[in-house]
């Protein structure tokens, strides 16, 4: 079985007399930054389950017409990236599974057990048809379902192990389920009277939902016509993903009291203190050093500067499969404005380096636009590790910090002087913004034990 690595969106809205399919595609809109491969939406009716998805945009996927068939009062949606081999309609969600009980679920996050999982499917018969770690949960829970969602989901979940964020819809009822490290971020919100979950706060603004609260780590909420319960499955061990505060999540988004924008301020004045440079702009990659560059700018006194013009309608530039096209995004997305750059020395402020081709060609775009000198600054520790939890971080070996010390990554990246910001500095920019972080990417301490074929697979054991 392909190894399947996501990170997604979800959402899931329970609302009597509302069209919760066409509040569902807003939700996923604004949650759109979590995946651009496929999305779909699940609506219940009461009497039975209907679910569409397909591969594009949401504003791609859907229509008038589709949304006027989706017709119910309680919904659930998924935004959908993952990685070449495994971008497949198969593994778009929501996943349906029909029948007497029908159910329908959508998951962020990644499993590390997943071939057990397969096997146990195997030895009841059932058939699997995605490579997509969900399915096995949603078969998995279907085959435990028999009308009591509660007690089919206390039976499986112990047997998932890895993260899962979890919307589930029944005829009757909306679910929201987060694994016990609470990994992938969900979020509580009130709307109309009742209740909608979102996997960002953003999710929720859209529609002029109320933020509420985070579900918690070990936690799943119950949603139907008599509210809501809440009943906590496991002891939890919060380990919410840094990355989500460092780069994934949108920056209007709240993580506890905090916004993500004024998380990613800090972690940009700490790095002005633990990494100062003797330069006259601050420039931000856009859009993703943009918060770090004004934190960078406000503690230093260095003027900030808009230096590169982005083209707002290109995507990410991880959306393209290879290296090749990857090298090419970046030209296509960026314009430097040279009248600001030449002849200035510049901090350039990005979130993190992964591969390092962002950077390398930035830097590049600057020098060519004539600056004396370029600084880079990033607002993360230096990507030693994979992630196995759900963030597309590739193999150990693509991350050039895994193999390269800090002094080759410059010299990689062309820049006359480079600095990370360490992990303490990150851990006290995040600090209240949630509690306890998976920091997996920069430590390689996970907190779930990974399997040695997949630690091997991905190039950590030999
Ligand atoms: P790279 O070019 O491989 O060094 O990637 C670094 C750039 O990609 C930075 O500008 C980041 O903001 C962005 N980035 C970091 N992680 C991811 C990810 N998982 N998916 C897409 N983009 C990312």
């Amino acid at each position: 079985m392909d190894e399947v690595k996501e990170y997604c969106g979800v959402f899931g809205i329970y609302s009597p007399n509302t069209d919760v399919a066409r509040l569902t595609y807003f939700g996923l809109f604004a949650l759109q930054h979590r995946g651009q491969e496929s999305a779909g939406i699940a609506v219940s009716d009461r009497r039975d389950i209907v679910c569409y998805k397909e591969m594009g945009l949401v504003s791609q996927v859907f229509n008038e017409k589709i949304l006027n068939i989706l017709k119910g009062d309680i919904a659930i949606g998924h935004v959908r990236y993952s990685t070449t081999g495994s971008s497949i309609e198969v593994n778009a969600q929501p996943i349906l599974v029909s029948g007497e009980y029908p159910l329908a679920i959508a998951h962020n996050g990644n499993l590390v057990n997943t071939l057990e999982l397969k096997r146990e499917l195997d030895n009841e018969g059932i058939k699997v048809y995605g490579t997509s770690d969900s399915e096995l949960m949603a078969k998995k829970l279907s085959l435990y379902y028999n009308g009591d969602i509660v007690s089919a989901l206390l039976k499986v979940l112990p047997s998932f192990q890895g993260a899962y964020t979890l919307v589930i819809l029944t005829k009757d009822k909306l679910i929201g389920v987060r694994d016990p490290y609470g990994i992938r971020p969900l979020v509580l919100g009130r709307f109309n009277g009742s209740y909608v979950l979102s996997s960002e706060s953003c999710g929720l603004d859209i529609i002029g939902a109320r933020f509420i609260r985070e579900i918690l780590p070990g936690e799943m909420v119950i949603i139907d016509e008599s509210g809501i319960e809440s009943i906590r499955f496991t002891e939890a061990n919060p380990h919410l993903c840094i990355f989500e505060l460092v780069y994934f999540a949108r920056p209007d988004s709240k993580f506890g009291t905090r916004l993500v924008h004024e998380i990613r301020q800090e972690m940009g004045r700490i790095l002005a203190k633990e990494a100062p440079a003797d330069a006259d702009l601050v420039i931000p990659v856009p859009d993703s050093g943009v918060p770090a560059a004004i934190g960078y700018s406000q503690q230093s006194g260095i003027p900030f500067s808009e230096g590169l013009i982005k083209n707002r309608y290109v995507g990410r530039t991880f959306i393209q499969p290879d290296q090749r096209l990857r090298e090419l995004g970046v030209k296509l997305k960026l314009n430097p404005l040279k009248e600001v750059i030449e002849g200035k020395r510049i901090v350039l402020v990005d979130d993190s380096i992964v591969r390092g081709t962002t950077s390398s060609q930035i830097v590049n775009l600057l020098r060519e636009s004539g600056a004396k000198e370029v600084h880079m600054r990033v607002s993360s520790p230096p990507i030693t590790y994979p992630c196995f939890y759900g963030i597309d971080t590739a193999e150990r070996k693509q991350l050039i910090a895994a193999y390269k010390s800090i002094e080759e990554v410059k010299e990689y990246i062309g820049s006359d002087t480079l600095k990370y910001l360490s992990v303490d500095g990150l851990l006290r920019a995040c600090k209240g913004g949630s509690e306890g972080f998976c920091t997996a990417c920069f430590t390689g301490k996970y907190c779930i034990e990974i399997p040695k074929a997949i630690k091997i697979t991905k190039g950590i054991l030999e």
